[in-house]
């Protein structure tokens, strides 16, 4: 079977700083992408994952429960990073994720 992958916005998560997995995107059957937040991406059609339970494998992950596991890792992040005020890019990270998922909330994302 020959895929047509979006080789852009492959690059681009590379740019971004993600790794390339050795595990495929079941609906389009790109690799898929793991960002150093630990969000598993298809860069080609969008589609998120997580790692199955107790297993190498990953699964698909709908928006909804992306968020809530987003949220949750989220608040341990800023548990940890909260008070290392001299870490200001992981804060503007977080602050920025923050109001990602803010807006997606509020269903303007
Ligand atoms: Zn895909």
């Amino acid at each position: 079977m020959v895929y047509k992958f979006d080789v852009k916005r492959m690059a681009e998560a590379l740019q971004k700083g993600a790794v390339m997995m050795a595990l495929h995107c079941e609906a389009c059957g790109a690799p898929l992408f793991r960002y150093k937040t630990g969000r598993i991406e298809c860069a080609n059609c969008g589609k998120l994952y997580r790692y199955a339970p107790g297993s190498a494998s990953v699964e698909e992950l709908s928006k909804v429960e992306y968020n809530r596991e987003e949220a949750l890792s989220l608040l341990r992040e800023i548990e940890k990073h909260l008070f290392k005020v001299e870490d200001e890019l992981r804060m503007k990270s977080i602050i920025e994720t923050l109001k990602k998922l803010r807006d997606e909330l509020a269903g303007t994302g």
